[in-house]
């Protein structure tokens, strides 16, 4: 089989150790003021899931390398905040015309680092330079604001860029997931300090690289590699930088908004999820069953908007829990640079063991449990392997039906009517996305409307348009992405009121 690109499984991994080349035996640096920087601090060993072998050394962000960091952000900022958005937008198109000129490098790289499947990854790669196009096109106007009459007075409101912004990414789609939080940032006119995660920071640099080729003035872009604890706490707590972009857990996320408090820091948060897939009995059988098992079992289950709960209507269950059992025992398992690969390997060996524990703790809560696992079979020794699970005849109070697991594994918990699919629903501390399934579009409706999530599809997987606002409630998050809302969380809006010179001044002090 061949994937996207005419490539085979064997190309694949030809091609892979040439991009990887420059990483194997070598220390990815950090990038400040357009170039390479060694830093101050040590440096930590990247692993691929695939076997678990190092994929060359990191640079570890001290306090004193994000500070340079964050230093050349503010130095270039009034040269950036300057340059006409057109001019801007000529950049940004260049960056995405450029990451199409290397989207097979940066996918492979993008599979080793993470374990995704290439089939994915190239799809990504390409969603990356199309963030870039989105928001470059919206860079002219991005300043543009309302007129806002009055009697006596006209106000007009302008916008204009925060400042220099950190951006704080996670490691399950790394690539695409960081194009759409800086792509927005530099239309809007702000510098960006950008803290990759640990494990997976490899497309980061790339993505630097790729910002001084197209020509993005020095300081406009700096990438600091490292921890959360020291380079990315740094981050947030820096006087210079004006806000902060994260996507990660949700508990990194109540902790950043501690720590920017003292410098009062505007936070952007898309965090976890616990996202529910309610399939009433009168949907579309076939189509449910593709996207839901779409839904949880693509991209490793590493996903924040997964449908990771399944509540189903009990006249389906007797249908639907075997349709699915079926689908995943044919789920193909293995590298992710094969293209006939669907599930690879877990990005990393600690993520492999907290997902692993929640096959114990299903039969601790006497769920049925389905066989998957880490029970390798025939599959190459020393990666992070794990097949699909699924627990079924769950209930909403167990733990695997309220903790975020962030992998292939799906809850299945069975309801009666409406009203108990929508409290089930909603019983939980997150918000992110939901996904309803029926034939009876007045139900959709219903259920659309009392779901508590930033984003619901009716009939749909998640299917994503750059114009509509992506984010979550609750624990899952603060803020929107996409459209104009992204210019918004960048950019200050300033009001400005002239008078016609023909109202009453207020006279004090005169007789
Ligand atoms: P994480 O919160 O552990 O780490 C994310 C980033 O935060 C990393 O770069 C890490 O180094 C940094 N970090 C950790 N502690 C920090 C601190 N105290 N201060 C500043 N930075 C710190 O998340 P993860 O395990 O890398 O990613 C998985 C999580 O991301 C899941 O919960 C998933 O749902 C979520 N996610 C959400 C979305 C979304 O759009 N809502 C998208 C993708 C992933």
């Amino acid at each position: 089989m061949s994937g996207p690109g005419g490539m085979s499984f064997e190309d694949n991994l030809k091609r892979a150790e040439e991009v990887l080349a420059r990483f194997r035996g070598q220390t990815t640096a950090h990038w400040v003021n357009g170039a390479r920087y060694a830093g101050t601090g040590g440096t930590f060993e990247n692993f691929t899931p695939v076997d678990n072998s190092p994929l060359g050394r990191v640079t570890e962000g001290s306090a004193a390398d994000v500070d340079a960091a964050a230093k050349a952000a503010a130095a270039a900022f009034p040269i950036w905040r300057r340059m006409p958005g057109a001019e801007r937008r000529r950049l940004l198109h260049r960056m995405a015309d450029l990451i199409e000129k290397r989207g097979t490098e940066i996918a492979l790289v993008e599979s080793m680092d993470t374990g995704q499947p290439i089939r994915f990854m190239q799809a990504s790669a390409l969603r990356g330079a199309e963030n870039f196009r989105f928001f470059a096109d919206q860079a002219p106007e991005a300043r543009d604001g309302l007129a806002l009459h009055q009697d006596q007075h006209l106000n007009y409101t302008l916008r204009t860029p925060i400042g220099p912004v950190g951006v704080i990414t996670p490691w399950n789609v790394p690539f695409m997931l960081s194009t759409w939080k800086i792509a927005p940032a530099l239309a809007a006119g702000c510098t960006v300090v950008h803290k990759p995660a640990e494990w997976s920071p490899l497309t980061a640099m790339l993505l630097a690289e790729i910002a001084k080729e197209a020509g993005i003035p020095n300081g406009v872009w700096n990438v600091v590699n490292g921890f959360g604890e020291v380079a990315g706490k740094t981050l947030t707590e820096h006087p210079a930088i004006r806000a902060v972009a994260f996507v990660g857990e949700s508990i990194t996320g109540s902790r950043i908004m501690a720590q920017g408090a003292p410098t009062l820091k505007r936070v952007h948060f898309e965090l976890g999820g616990k996202n529910p897939v309610v399939v009433f009995g009168d949907a579309d059988f076939d189509r449910a069953l593709d996207a839901t098992v779409f839904m949880i079992y693509s991209l490793n289950g590493e996903r924040c908007t997964s449908g990771s709960r399944l509540l189903l209507q009990r006249s389906l269950v007797e249908r639907f829990v075997p349709a699915l059992q079926s689908r995943l025992q044919q789920l193909r398992v293995g590298h992710p640079l094969d293209p006939a690969t669907e599930i690879g390997p877990l990005v990393h060996a600690e993520h492999l063991r907290k997902v692993n524990s929640y096959v114990e703790l299903a039969q601790q809560e006497k769920a049925t449990v389905t066989t998957g696992g880490t029970t390798a079979g025939d599959l190459p020794a020393g990666g992070n392997w794990f097949r699909p699970v699924l627990f079924s005849g769950a209930s909403g109070t167990m733990r695997i039906a309220r903790e975020e697991i962030f992998g292939p594994v799906l809850t299945v918990i069975p309801f009666d009517t409406e009203e108990e699919a929508i409290a089930l629903a909603n019983d939980t501390e997150y918000g992110l996305a939901a996904y309803v399934w029926t034939g009876d579009s007045g139900r959709g409706l219903r259920v659309a409307n009392a779901i508590e999530a930033g984003m619901v599809w009716v009939n749909s997987e998640n299917n994503r348009n750059l114009p509509t606002p992506f984010g979550g409630v609750k624990m899952s998050g603060i803020g929107r992405d996409g459209g104009d809302w992204s210019f918004d969380f960048y950019m200050e809006t300033k009001n400005v009121c002239v008078a016609h010179g023909t109202h009453r001044v207020p006279v004090l002090g005169k007789k």
